[in-house]
């Protein structure tokens, strides 16, 4: 049962140079309650795409094609890109919240992280008493690790983990059917990330909400994801299990950022990175955009560009596509 369908979205950049297709046909299911992991260097549309979905994208960025349809637990639906702004304002926190990677630059940093959700509380649930909102603060931040007493400091006096929890609690005030997550752990360390990666999972248990997961890094997703969708140059080239990707991913790039990174299982290898860099958008190369790096590239790759077709498991846009494996 998906609780968001993404169909054909496209978003461009509007320069005085022309259009950059930051987002590029993008169709994408969310399953309710899964963890869906969304993975690319840097450039490849990921966090494009997920401001598209939370209609957060700003000028010279625009949405030029697609849908986003939202289903509702009682079965009706939302088109989210028609919703006007006082509707927006409500969805954006019932029904989908996101979490940034610097909670430094999301939180307020003239009020205190209690103060933060009780003003969320207070504006979307008006009918709660002041001793009720008290209440789901302190259980909000103990839900995330954070004790009670923390509720009256300020986003400097946190940690840099403290504050990714703040901006998780925050999130979840009002239960939001999906959670979206911006490289959320990226700037922690290593044992922090893990910390939160686990708490992220465990309440996702308890509450139910599915939640995008944004990061450049494979290995990180191949932890807590249950599927996963990679990116390239504005486009989705690869979809699958977690568990289908680590143990034969389809596309060459999906191999390439496999070996990019360490596992955090399994035995040592060496890391071989990805030659070449992520083309420029302005003017990408025909066919398909990843030719000039890819290994495998055949002649015929740099004329046609492959479709995103269903493979056991998942899809692949690749010419490639004979199911054998390339990782
Ligand atoms: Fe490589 Fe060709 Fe597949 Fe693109 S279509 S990933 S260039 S083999």
């Amino acid at each position: 049962m998906n609780v968001l369908e993404i169909r054909d979205l496209g978003v461009d950049y509007l320069s005085g140079t022309g259009a950059v297709h930051a987002v590029a046909g993008v169709s994408l299911d969310l399953r309710r309650g899964e963890i869906l992991g969304l993975a690319g260097e840097s450039g490849s549309g990921k966090s494009t795409l997920a401001n598209a979905v939370a209609r957060l994208l700003r000028p010279p960025a625009a949405i030029t094609s697609g849908s986003v349809v939202y289903h509702r637990r009682d079965g009706t639906e939302v088109d989210v890109l028609a919703l006007r702004k006082n509707e927006l304002r409500a969805f954006r926190w019932k029904e989908l919240a996101v979490v940034f990677q610097s909670a430094m630059n999301s939180l307020n940093p003239v009020s205190t992280v209690g103060a933060q959700i009780e003003d969320v509380l207070r504006i979307h649930e008006p009918e709660m008493s002041r001793a009720e909102r008290a209440e789901r603060v302190v259980e909000l931040l103990q839900r995330v690790g954070i004790s009670a007493d923390r509720r009256r400091s300020y986003p400097h006096e946190l940690s840099g983990g403290m504050r990714q929890r703040a901006a998780i609690a925050i999130a979840l005030a009002l239960n939001p059917e999906i959670i979206i997550m911006d490289e959320p752990t990226t700037a922690l360390d290593v044992v922090v990330q893990r910390d939160i990666l686990g708490e992220i999972r465990a309440l996702r248990e308890e509450y139910g909400f599915a939640v995008v997961f944004i990061t450049h890094d494979l290995s990180l997703l191949m932890e807590i994801s249950d599927r996963i969708a990679i990116m390239y140059a504005g486009r989705v080239v690869e979809t699958g299990t977690a568990e289908g990707l680590h143990r034969a991913a389809r596309h060459p790039y999906t191999g390439g950022l496999l070996r990019s990174f360490p596992r955090l299982r399994g035995p040592r290898e060496e890391l071989l990175g990805i030659p070449g860099t992520p083309p420029d958008l302005r003017s990408p190369p025909p066919g398909c955009a990843f030719h000039p790096r890819c290994g495998l590239a055949m002649d015929e790759c740099s004329a046609t560009m492959p479709a995103l077709v269903p493979r056991k498991g998942g899809e692949v846009a690749c010419l490639l596509n004979d199911g054998t494996g390339v990782s």
